[in-house]
């Protein structure tokens, strides 16, 4: 009962979110988001201690977007219960319960989604919502990230003709928000269409074999990852013919574009900008521009001092204010991706929606070489994973320092043991390694920095880098 009402939630939110596209205007847009930010002030300042604090001095009747003190990752972990609009949770609680296989797909104390997420800093983070406000984000994802695609035409292919074969590849150990998304999904979405999950863990001749079998019409995944499975299928390894792929979680670089179109000639593409603290911050439309979501987030490009940088302009940072969650609000909270948003000229689709381009994360794709000298492609995301399965962690960073030779640097939580942490990241690595064929020729050393900071002469945040070249024929 409760999945079909969320289901309706989900499927209303879709409909408003199709037709405000259609109908709206940005003037509109505007009033609606600064209604809907004052009254998420309200509320935060009322009912959650941390924004009390951050908050006395404000008047949220009044309030403008730069009146609120911007907040970072850390401090909101610093005060997780503090960050939530309950009492009695505690962050024990919270962090068992992410770091506990049991509970993956399942909801915190039966009723609220928490996602855990290490981003682009190398801090793990933990976010909640309620089931409603869950249904609400999934709602707006669904109907933007297949804007042109909820059309009859479509509708009727991948119903009538065909069950619709998605195949989602996603980092499936924890709590991701990717894999949340299709493992909290009611019942009847399983049955209108075949959404099948793919680890990422998995070594690459088996995810290869699986996709081979399942043949998916529609493939989602992050870019990276998209890009490595792109070079098996230009190798002749991997044959499937998808003709939607979608993408999340970082954005496309030129380069897995570009192998993408030629992997699969045809294929149409869509990117999506997410994070886990919104889920879905803009989304591609048929003229492949980014729109950004601006009924249900407000995006800011802002510089150094956090002083919004002019339209057209880079930015040095991101300020992402989700308007949807009232269990934890996010209000003003930095993002390290560095932006362009326009308001100029409308797009040709028609959106009043702002456009957004995203200069963001840097992580590198590895290439090791193994036993025989072939050279494997290694998206970061897998890595990430094993880094989020290590207890004691604060931060980290992973170089691939010279060939086959990856360098961890890392800092812990004070009560944990270095020697405890180290031999998690050995184990787990070697682990991975040796499940794909590399143990014995990836060497991987350890070392411990009392803290991992941004260097202040670059503007992105190097988390997983190479400075390796790729190999001349891995293109
Ligand atoms: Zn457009």
């Amino acid at each position: 009962m409760r999945g079909i009402l969320q289901l309706l939630i989900m499927f209303f939110v879709t409909g408003v979110a199709l037709l405000r596209e259609k109908l709206s205007t940005r003037d509109r847009i505007r009033r609606l988001q600064r209604n809907k930010l004052r009254r998420l002030v309200r509320h935060a300042k009322k009912n959650v201690p941390f924004y009390a604090d951050l908050f006395k001095d404000i008047n949220p009747d009044t309030c403008k977007l730069d009146d609120l003190p911007p907040v970072t990752k850390k401090d909101l972990m610093k005060r997780l219960p503090d960050t939530l609009s309950v009492r009695g949770i505690t962050k024990e609680e919270i962090v068992w319960f992410s770091q506990d296989a049991g509970s993956i797909g399942k909801f915190f104390r039966g009723k609220y989604v928490l996602c855990s997420t290490s981003g682009t800093t190398g801090m793990v983070g933990h976010f909640m919502s309620t089931q409603t406000t869950w249904s609400i984000l999934r709602g707006v994802e669904f109907a933007r990230l297949l804007r042109g695609r909820l059309a009859p035409k479509y509708i009727f292919k991948y119903t009538v003709l065909n069950r619709l074969k998605w195949a989602m590849l996603v980092a499936t150990g924890g709590h991701y928000i990717t894999y949340l998304l299709m493992k909290l999904s009611p019942g009847i979405v399983n049955r209108l269409a075949k959404i099948r999950p793919f680890s990422i863990m998995d070594p690459m001749h088996k995810m290869v074999a699986e996709l081979n079998e399942f043949q998916p019409h529609y493939l989602h995944g992050y870019p990276t990852f998209l890009e490595a499975l792109a070079y098996e299928q230009l190798a002749g390894r991997l044959k499937i013919e998808p003709d939607f792929i979608s993408s999340g979680s970082e954005p496309f670089t030129q380069m897995a574009r570009s192998v993408l179109q030629k992997a699969y000639p045809g294929v149409q593409m869509s990117e999506t900008y997410g994070t886990t603290e919104a889920l879905s911050l803009a989304n591609q439309c048929a003229h492949g521009r980014l729109h950004v979501n601006d009924d249900y987030v407000i995006l800011e490009g802002v510089d150094d001092n956090y002083r919004t940088v002019p339209f057209g302009m880079r930015s040095r940072r991101t300020l992402v204010t989700n308007l949807v969650n009232k269990f934890q609000p996010i209000i003003r909270y930095e993002l390290n991706d560095s932006v362009v948003l326009f308001t100029g000229q409308p797009c040709p689709c028609g959106s009043p929606l702002r456009v957004v381009e995203v200069h963001g994360r840097s992580d590198d794709t590895f290439f090791l070489m193994d036993q025989d000298g072939h050279f494997h492609a290694f998206p970061p995301i897998p890595f990430e994973v094993l880094f989020l399965q290590v207890k004691g962690l604060k931060q980290y960073q992973l170089i691939h320092e010279e060939q086959n030779h990856l360098r961890v640097r890392y800092a812990r939580v004070e009560k944990h043991p270095a020697a405890d942490v180290e031999r998690q990241i050995l184990e787990s690595f070697n682990g991975y390694l040796d499940q794909c064929g590399l143990a014995k020729t990836v060497k991987v050393s350890v070392e411990e920095m009392g803290e991992i900071t941004r260097p202040p002469s670059t503007q992105k945040v190097r988390q997983i880098f190479s400075k390796v070249k790729a190999p001349p024929n891995a293109v």
